[in-house]
Formats: C-alpha cells, sequence, structure tokens
C-alpha cells in the first residue's frame, strides 16, 4: 500500500486547507494521551457493555445454540446420503415393495430429522439476533447520552478548540460505527468463530492428518492480516474525522444563512462543503480499498489452504479409503469454514473501524474541564438583599493568548444592592468578569469571593445557581413563551413565570401573542422583536431571583419605545440584589451606584456618573461619545 502522503496525490484538485490525514487541529482532546491499541481502543466501551451483562450472556447462549444447529447439519446430511439415499438407490431394483416402504419412511425420518435442525437454527438466530439488536441500539443510545452529558460540563475553554458540529458529529456518526459492531459485527464475529473453530474441530477429527496441514498453512497465512489491520484502523480514524469535519462546517454555515445569503456566499459555502466531504470521501475510499485488499488478502488464501485439503479428500474418495458421505460432509464444513474466514475478515475490519471511532468518542469523555469542583466544598452563607462580592487582586489571560492580559491587578468590592456599572472601550476585559464571576474561567492569580467565600470553594452548580445573567445576546429556545421564562427555574409555577413576566413588562406583548404564553417562540425566537426577546431574558432572570445579577447590556440600539421598557424590565430586575452590569446607556450608568472605567484589563476610574463627568478622564470622553444621545 502507499504511504500517506503518496496517495495524496490521487485528489489534487484539493486545497490544502483540508489536509488528508491527521490535521494540526490544537484540539483540547487532541492534547490528551491517545490510547495506542488497536482493536484493544474498543474495550473503553466496556464500560457501556457492563450494566447489559445478563443480555450479553443470553445473546451468547443463543449464538451458540444457532451455531450448534449449523454444526449439526452436514451430520444430518451424511446420514441422509450413506443410509436414506444410497442404500435406497443401490438396491431399489432387487428390493420388494415392503422394503422400500420401510426404506421411504427412513428417508422420511432422515428430512425430518434436517428439518428439526432448520427449525432450531431458525429460532435460534432470531433469538440471537434480537438480543444482539438491542444491545447494540441500547449501548449506543447510553454512548450518546453519556457524551452529550458530559460535552455540556466543559467549560468554554473546550469550546473555543472544538466545534459543535464536530461534536455533533461524535455523537452521531461515530456512535453509529460503534452500533454496527456491537449490535451486529460482533455478533457476526462471535458465531462465526465457533462456526469456524467447530467446523475446524470436525475437520480434524474425520479427516485428522489433512486437516492438521492445512490449519497450519492457515495461520500462516491470516497472520500478515494484522498488518493490513492496523493501516485500517488509522484511515478509519481519519475518515470519520473527515466527516466530522463536514459537520462542523455545516453547523457553523447553517447558523448564520442570513449573513451567507446577503453576502450572496451560498455558491461558495456549498462548495466548501463539497470539498470537505470530497475529502471524507476520498479518506473513506482509501481505508476502503485497504480493507478491500485485506479482505480479498484473506478469502483467496483460506481457499488455496481449504482446496488443498479437499483434493486430497477427493483422491481418498476414488482410493476407496472413505465413503461419499464423508467427503460430502466434509465439503459442507469446509464451506462453513471458508466463508466464517470470509465473515470474520470483514468483522475484523469493522472492528477496527469501530475501533478509530472509539478511540475519538474515549477521547471526548477523557476531557476534563479545567473547571474543578472542590474537594471539600464550603456553603455559601445567605445574606438578604443581595450577596457582598470581592474581586481580589484578579489577574488573568484567556488559555489561548498567553501573552496578552485579559485582566490585570483587578481589585473591586461590591456592597450588598449596590449596583455597580463596568464601561470601557471594547476589549478593556468587562465580559471577561462577568465569565470569571461564573467560574467559565479561572483567574491565574487572585481570588474572587461572595460573601466572604471563595468561589473555588464552592460547588459550581451552588454559585451558578446563587448568579443570574441577562447576556448581551438574549437566548431564546424553541419552546412556548412559557417554557421559556421557566428556564430561569424549572419548578415555578406558571403564576410565578406570569409575575416574573410582569415585572419584566413582557406580560403585555406575550399577552397579544396568538396563543399568549402557550405561543411557540420559533427557533431562536424569530418571531420576536430585539427589544422584546431582552425582556424574555429578563424575565428569566427576574424568575430565577438570585442575590447576583450580572447583566450585559446589549449595544444595539432599540426604538425608544423598546428602550423604555427594556430599562423599565432592567430597573425591576435589580431590585434586592447585587448588580454588575456592562453599561452602553445612559440611563444605566446614570442609576448605577458606581461605575468602574476599565482600559486593557485595569480599573482606571471609579466613581458616579456625575463625578466621573467633572473629571477630565476617560469616562468623560467616553461619555461624550457613547452616552451622547
Ligand atoms: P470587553 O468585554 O471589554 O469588550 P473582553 O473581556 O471581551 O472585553 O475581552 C478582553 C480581552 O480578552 C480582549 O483583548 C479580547 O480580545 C480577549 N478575549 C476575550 N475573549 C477571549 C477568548 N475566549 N480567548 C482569547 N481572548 C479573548
Amino acid at each position: 500500500m502507499a504511504s500517506k502522503s503518496a496517495s495524496t496525490s490521487s485528489s489534487p484538485a484539493l486545497p490544502s486547507k483540508f489536509p488528508e490525514a491527521e490535521p494540526a487541529r490544537p484540539s483540547a482532546w487532541d492534547s490528551q494521551d491517545k490510547p495506542k491499541g488497536q482493536p484493544r481502543s474498543l474495550s473503553g466501551l466496556w464500560p457501556f457493555l457492563r450494566p447489559y451483562r445478563r443480555h450479553i450472556g443470553l445473546a451468547l447462549v443463543f449464538l451458540l445454540l444457532a451455531a450448534l444447529a449449523t454444526l449439526a447439519f452436514p451430520v444430518a446430511l451424511r446420514g441422509l446420503v450413506d443410509q436414506g439415499m444410497q442404500s435406497s438407490s443401490v438396491n431399489a431394483a432387487s428390493a420388494g415393495a415392503a422394503q422400500h416402504g420401510e426404506r421411504l419412511m427412513a428417508l422420511r425420518e432422515h428430512f425430518l430429522a434436517l428439518f428439526a435442525v432448520g427449525a432450531a437454527l431458525g429460532l435460534f438466530s432470531a433469538a440471537r439476533y434480537y438480543m444482539v439488536t438491542w444491545l447494540g441500539e441500547r449501548v449506543t443510545a447510553d454512548l450518546r447520552s453519556a457524551v452529550y452529558r458530559h460535552v455540556l460540563k466543559q467549560s468554554p475553554e473546550f469550546f473555543e478548540s472544538t466545534q459543535t458540529g464536530e461534536v455533533l458529529s461524535r455523537i452521531t456518526t461515530d456512535t453509529t460505527v460503534v452500533q454496527t459492531v456491537v449490535g451486529s459485527s460482533f455478533s457476526m464475529g462471535l458465531r462465526s468463530t465457533v462456526m469456524g473453530v467447530g467446523a475446524m474441530v470436525m475437520l480434524v477429527v474425520t479427516n485428522p492428518l489433512v486437516m492438521t496441514q492445512v490449519l497450519g498453512i492457515l495461520i500462516l497465512v491470516v497472520s500478515p492480516a494484522i498488518y493490513f489491520g492496523r493501516r485500517v484502523r488509522k484511515l478509519s480514524r481519519a475518515s470519520q474525522d473527515r466527516v466530522a469535519d463536514t459537520s462542523a462546517i455545516a453547523a457553523e454555515v447553517l447558523n448564520a444563512v442570513p449573513v451567507v445569503q446577503s453576502y450572496t456566499q451560498e455558491v461558495a459555502e456549498a462548495e466548501r462543503f463539497a470539498q470537505a466531504s470530497e475529502n471524507a470521501f476520498d479518506t473513506a475510499r482509501k481505508r476502503a480499498l485497504v480493507r478491500a485488499g485485506l479482505v480479498a488478502f484473506i478469502i483467496s488464501a483460506t481457499f488455496a489452504a481449504l482446496l488443498w485439503g479437499l483434493y486430497q479428500g477427493t483422491q481418498a474418495v476414488m482410493a476407496g479409503r472413505i465413503s461419499a458421505g464423508h467427503l460430502g460432509q466434509t465439503i459442507v464444513y469446509v464451506i462453513l469454514l471458508v466463508s466464517s474466514v470470509a465473515v470474520l475478515a470483514e468483522v475484523y475490519g469493522d472492528v477496527l473501524r469501530a475501533a478509530g471511532a472509539t478511540e475519538r468518542l474515549m477521547e471526548l469523555l477523557a476531557s476534563r474541564s479545567k473547571v474543578q469542583e472542590p474537594s471539600e466544598p464550603l456553603a455559601l452563607p445567605a445574606s438578604e438583599g443581595g450577596l457582598a462580592l470581592h474581586l481580589n487582586k484578579l489577574s488573568f489571560h484567556y488559555p489561548s493568548r498567553p501573552q496578552q492580559a485579559a485582566l490585570q491587578d483587578f481589585e473591586l468590592q461590591v456592597r450588598p444592592g449596590e449596583t455597580v456599572a463596568l464601561v470601557g472601550p471594547s476589549g478593556a476585559g468587562k465580559s471577561t468578569v462577568l465569565q470569571l464571576l461564573l467560574r467559565f474561567y479561572d483567574p491565574q492569580s487572585g481570588l474572587i469571593s461572595l460573601n466572604g467565600v471563595p468561589t473555588q470553594r464552592l460547588r459550581l452548580q451552588e454559585l451558578r445557581a446563587a448568579i443570574g445573567l441577562v447576556p448581551q445576546d438574549s437566548v431564546i429556545f424553541s419552546t412556548s413563551a412559557m417554557e421559556n421564562i421557566r428556564y430561569g427555574r424549572p419548578q415555578a409555577s406558571d403564576a410565578e413565570v406570569i409575575a416574573a413576566a410582569k415585572a419584566a413588562f413582557a406580560d403585555e406583548f406575550i399577552q397579544r401573542l396568538p396563543e399568549g404564553y402557550a405561543s411557540f417562540l420559533g427557533e431562536r425566537g424569530v418571531r420576536l422583536s430585539g427589544g422584546q426577546r431582552q425582556r424574555i431574558s429578563i424575565a428569566r432572570a427576574i424568575l430565577k431571583n438570585p442575590p447576583l445579577l450580572l447583566l450585559d447590556e446589549a449595544t444595539s440600539a432599540l426604538d425608544a419605545e423598546s428602550e423604555r421598557m427594556v430599562q423599565a424590565a432592567l430597573e425591576a430586575a435589580m431590585q434586592h440584589r447585587s448588580t454588575l452590569v456592562i453599561a452602553h446607556r445612559l440611563a444605566t450608568v446614570q442609576r448605577a451606584d458606581r461605575i468602574v472605567v476599565m482600559e486593557h484589563g485595569r480599573i482606571v476610574e471609579i466613581g458616579t456618573h456625575a463625578e466621573l463627568s467633572a473629571r477630565d478622564g476617560l469616562y468623560a470622553r467616553l461619555a461624550a461619545l457613547q452616552f451622547a444621545a
């Protein structure tokens, strides 16, 4: 086989943007230690299989029974040929009518025995099929859920290096590959192994000398197949990666269709996808080619070895050393053995393919979020009217930008119930402050404490339960208005949801929707205006009723009426709690108890709107520009 780099030339049209083999992607889970084993990688599946040991046992029993029925078939056949058929044809002419009737009965018995074997085979095969398919589906469903659950817990750092489409592809296509193995190939392999070994044993028992030789040759022939296997596995993994690439592209573009269309990039995007697909095809084709070679090699080599054995057998019949029935039986065992080896060769390819997919899934499951739960968590002391917040000498740079500090010596205390506005030019580090508060990242130095407890000593669940976030872009889920708001506190009653909507000035427009609170808001809230989406998002935070509220004001301008409503909603949301708000509006900074002016990750000024406006500092300049209207 050609080496990977040499075979790249088979697709000259592909730009280097879509590298063929392992691409140099700095993915969070690429950096993990990779399992080195081959089909051994499948052992990662064991935790998913273990709960179903009893099912596996049952499947094995049926599998064994079906294999035994198959192996019994040639024995019954030999009986038919040697006693039933042969005796009747040789002696028919000279025998009387009574004898003829007896022989007919004997013949019928033989056929009945054959039918019994067939019926047993059908029954056991069906039972095995059901059990094994059930296992495959079950394990795949568990695996999918486990991967999804795990990915949901990852810190944002993970998503900086892993695209959502790629994760989706792992969850759908990689698990499907695993399913083929657990749900069919594996049992096919086992059945073929049992039958192959059984047939071989029977052959060795019935024709000892010849078949021992054949066995020796077989072992010599099959060993080189392992070599091909390694290449198949590598290519399988690469092939799954290329499929994931196409998913990543599709997911990104489908989320931005309006932008794509407005820049009339449909054709270019379709082309980009087609090229990624082409790349996936090409890798898959290479995999198939190597695998086809593997199959051809195993089958023809096995055939050659066995034909040689048969040749010896035929000569034995001619020399009168064995009977025709004996040879017939041998032939059926040989066919069984050859077809078993053929199936095993296929299955081996499938197993290798699944090993590649499993490796990826296991890496995904092994990725650890950098943000860790505390080993000995502390409880957050309750407090009335908001949390006391202390950001103590924070210094932080994003993992992807080790050279550039996003925050430096950031020191801020917020009293319970206080509203503090963060202002500053874009890139000053305002959003970073909110990210650290939510512990999406941990600072390299410094400490954040809530009511005196460092956030790293709180359970993530407890920390985030204490914080309400109203992001700049309101997220609307594809469900009803009621459920969208209830997301803030899933156990809230309808009345509580409506009260929150009223407080956020969202009740009125929701009531006017065609089906009121039951109205479907559409994927990503396409049926709502910007201001309405913001008010839903604020209602959600009000319903959650956290002691600390983090607001990232939307920069997009609203019309005066919407603006007034959103401001009123925000004002309601800020009551009785501590609030940190990234401010873009004059109304917000005017109402804030204190304004923190940031630049290059540092605090440059702190004061009220009046105090800061009076100075001739950064705030005065910013205010003149930003809040002019
Ligand atoms: P602001 O919210 O004030 O506009 P940010 O807190 O978003 O500023 O960003 C502060 C700095 O950190 C900027 O230089 C920005 O480019 C950088 N930054 C923000 N998010 C990331 C990230 N996920 N990875 C790397 N750098 C980031």
